[in-house]
């Protein structure tokens, strides 16, 4: 049982924290936000993750999981110092690690005996060292510590499944006294037999930055040659499914549609090609992906345009979704946004629903239009966009929307419809790399 500190509650932090503890951990979660750790403490998380509310209560209620503002006592109280703090995109697009170094100086601040300070937040390769130097140099060279990098791949939406049994960890060390602290920390994935890569800080770092480029760009592959399939008259999903029978390629990440949003593969990839560029190395095929994801939302509205046969102006488009993804209220990045953006510029009105996302979307948007349910969103409008594919909106009976709608047209950004099925019911459709319905 190891005694850590988690510091930043959000969707990496306080996911990492309450399984920590559930590993068995004494896990107190820190977070400059009070009112967030104040909630916290009652047992309310601030966000949509499927099981994670109960998760944390529990651990709270055994006693493995606290929640605390004060600093001092947290890192005096600890021996394993987590750091999931947000490393948003700046406006050059390299990493905002203001935060990151922060807690870093706050860390050194209260230093006494060794810790492991554990990087978990995604940074550009080099920077756990920099976070080394930078206790290094506040406390004099008195602290006793070793760095570890341990890139998180948890999904959101799957967050909990995922750390309790991911494919892999990665460990970057710059020492060997971390890495039995490590292992007690993660100990029951040492015991299943989960694969652990360890390596050195810089290693592990790239492993990240390189991995969510890797699965972006597939996502952008697919995406180029869903608008070729639409051309020559291939189905793209079938076209998948042929390509990832090849173990070699592998099926997941080779969905048509919208592209990437979210948290991570936007400001990673772009973080990615401004690394390279301050080392001098052309990262042509990761800016390639960002290229022809940014013009995936253009071709939502686009197909769009084409079923209305004219302007968008003065038409009511309603959307469903509007997190990045499905399970989860996150609307960082994510395409329905900007479709929305899109569809205001060219004169729409939108009218928009998402089953837990509607708030922060709102936040994002201040005039936005929300539904309180699909029938709501659909009724009167004059053409539906999917932006994403939630559980509740696979299910939907067509035939009521198609009647609900002033005029059935619907953009499937995500594949999720049959253009068979819309053409029996008389829904002017389109989707990503398949073929078109004509009203
Ligand atoms: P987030 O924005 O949800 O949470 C960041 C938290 O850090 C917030 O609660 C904020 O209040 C807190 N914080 C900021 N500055 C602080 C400070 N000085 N001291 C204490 N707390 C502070 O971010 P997130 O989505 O959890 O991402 C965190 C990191 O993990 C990022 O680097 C991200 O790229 C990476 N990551 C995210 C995901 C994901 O799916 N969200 C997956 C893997 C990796």
């Amino acid at each position: 049982m190891s005694r850590i500190m988690m510091i930043g509650t959000g969707y990496v932090g306080l996911v990492s924290g309450a399984c920590l503890a559930e590993f068995g951990n004494k896990v107190v979660c820190y977070d400059i936000d009070r009112e967030k750790i104040e909630g916290l403490a009652k047992g309310k998380v601030p966000f949509y993750e499927p099981g994670l509310e109960d998760m944390v209560i529990h651990n709270r209620d055994e006693g493995r999981l606290r929640f605390s503002t004060d600093l001092a006592e947290c890192v005096a109280d600890s021996t394993v110092i987590f750091i999931a703090v947000g490393t948003p995109e700046q406006d050059d697009g390299t990493a905002d690690l203001s935060a990151v170094f922060a807690v870093a100086g706050d860390i050194a601040d209260h230093m006494e005996g060794f810790k492991v300070i554990v990087q978990k937040s995604t940074v550009p390769v080099g920077t756990t060292r920099k976070i080394g130097d930078l206790i290094r140099e506040k406390t004099g060279g008195k602290a006793d510590f070793e760095l570890v990098s341990n890139p998180e791949f948890l999904r959101e939406g799957s967050a909990i499944e995922d750390f309790l049994r991911p494919n892999r960890v990665v460990f970057g060390f710059s020492g060997p006294r971390a890495t039995d602290v490590v292992e007690e920390v993660y100990h029951p994935l040492y015991a299943d037999g989960t694969p652990v890569l360890s390596t050195n800080l810089e290693s592990a770092e790239m492993v990240k930055y390189a991995s969510n480029a890797f699965l972006a760009t597939k996502v952008s592959f697919i995406n180029e040659v869903a608008e070729l399939c639409e051309m020559v008259g291939a189905d793209v999903q079938v076209v998948a499914r042929g390509m990832g029978m090849d173990t070699r390629i592998g099926a997941k990440f080779l969905h048509a549609g919208t592209g990437f949003g979210g948290s991570c593969f936007p400001k990673d990839t772009i973080a990615l090609v401004k690394m390279g560029d301050s080392y001098g190395v052309d990262m042509s095929l990761v800016k390639s992906t960002i290229g022809a994801n940014e013009r995936q939302s253009s071709r939502a509205v686009g197909k769009l345009r084409t079923l209305v046969g004219g302007e968008l102006a003065g038409l009511r488009i309603a959307v469903l979704g509007l997190s990045f993804k499905p399970n989860t209220d996150d609307v960082r990045e994510a395409s329905s946004l900007k479709i929305i953006q899109q569809l205001w510029d060219e004169g729409a009105k939108v009218v928009a629903y998402d089953p837990v996302a509607g708030a922060n979307a709102q936040r994002a948007m201040p005039d936005l239009e929300l539904a309180p349910g699909v029938d709501e969103c659909v009724t009167g409008a004059d053409g539906l966009i999917l932006a994403t594919e939630w559980s509740e909106f696979r299910l939907l009976d067509m035939k009521k929307i198609a009647s609900q709608l002033a005029h059935a047209r619907v953009v499937d950004c995500r594949n999720i419809y049959r253009p068979e099925q819309m053409e029996e019911l008389g829904i002017a459709y389109d989707s990503f790399g398949r073929r078109a319905v004509d009203a």
